[in-house]
């Protein structure tokens, strides 16, 4: 039993800014890159392959906080952060901060697989990238209008739209499980609008933002990074199941809906297990998400219902 899951953030997403042309749009990005993710699956691809499709996808989409598109900070800057996990050696990699990647997915991946790290920042991280022969692209690659205004909002200081509310609505995710029974995760993120001081939030840390393990399962998390690396996340959903029995959907619920309202953890994670069974829950007004198990049809949601 093969599927995929992939998350294009969540958060409490403003309906009234979210117009019936946008949510399309928004609909039809999740549809493209589902659809590119699990086709890899359904040609007997791995699930590592399927995720790093997904996700790259995802980072190539402007509308999505990832990549082309992504947040700024505050001084006006794109600063970008992505891990990725393979379930069955637990082999994994991250890049944080870095700044001229075009896919910092492919970066991870690249740290995962070629490097003795697991996770590189900043300017370490994009001279290894050089020393790979990956190709840089400007800062203005990373560039969006909507972006760019939801910076300035920020910076007049409009309350209306809450720093962390606007980054939520587009970090990017994908779990999988291939046809042999391998799970992978992914996230891929610009971080938070306005961030400062070179603040990394979960998405590129391995057990918050992203985990996978065939012993139990691979999560992809969106939400308040800072809550979100406090209550370890990922690893805390994978070890509720090791240790503790729990099914998938018990607990990515007890993470999500018990654990993290206390540490105002606003979001969601997208999860699937060693039998393929995805999960994907939120505490937070909407979620961005996809899935598609073999068997059955795709779903794209994006609030509730
Ligand atoms: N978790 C990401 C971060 O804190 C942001 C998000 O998912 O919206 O950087």
């Amino acid at each position: 039993m093969f599927g995929l899951a992939i998350h294009g953030g969540a958060g409490s997403l403003p309906r009234a800014e979210m117009s019936d042309e946008l949510e399309q749009r928004y609909r039809a990005g999740l549809a493209r890159a589902l659809a590119a993710g699990y086709a890899v699956l359904q040609d007997g691809g791995t699930s590592l392959d399927a995720v790093t499709r997904a996700v790259t996808l995802l980072e190539d989409e402007p509308l999505f906080n990832a990549g082309h598109g992504a947040v700024f900070t505050l001084d006006g800057r794109n600063e970008l952060d992505s891990s990725i996990m393979e379930g069955g050696t637990l082999q994994a990699g991250a890049v944080c901060g870095v700044t001229r990647i075009k896919n910092p997915v492919l970066l991870a991946r690249e740290v995962m697989e070629q490097s003795e790290y697991v996770m590189l920042s900043g300017a370490g991280a994009e001279e290894f990238a050089a020393s790979r022969g990956f190709q840089f692209v400007p800062q203005s690659y990373f560039h969006t209008d909507a972006r760019w205004q939801q910076l300035q909002r920020i910076r007049s200081g409009d309350v209306s739209l809450s720093a962390l509310t606007i980054s939520h609505i587009g970090t990017v995710g994908a779990v999988a499980r291939d046809a042999r029974g391998q799970l992978a995760a992914a996230t891929s993120t610009g971080g938070m609008t306005g961030k400062t001081f070179g603040r990394i939030g979960d998405s590129p840390i391995i057990g918050a933002g992203t985990y996978a393990d065939n012993r139990s399962c691979a999560i992809s998390a969106t939400g308040h990074g800072e809550a979100f690396i406090r209550a370890a996340v990922a690893h805390d959903i994978g070890a509720r199941m090791r240790y503790g029995g729990r099914s998938l959907a018990q607990a990515v619920s007890e993470v999500v809906l018990t654990e993290l309202p206390p540490l105002d953890g606003e979001g969601g994670v997208i999860a699937i297990d060693r039998d393929g069974e995805i999960v994907m829950e939120f505490n937070s007004e909407g979620m961005f998400r996809a899935s598609h198990r073999a068997g059955s049809s795709p779903q794209i949601h994006i609030y509730r219902g």
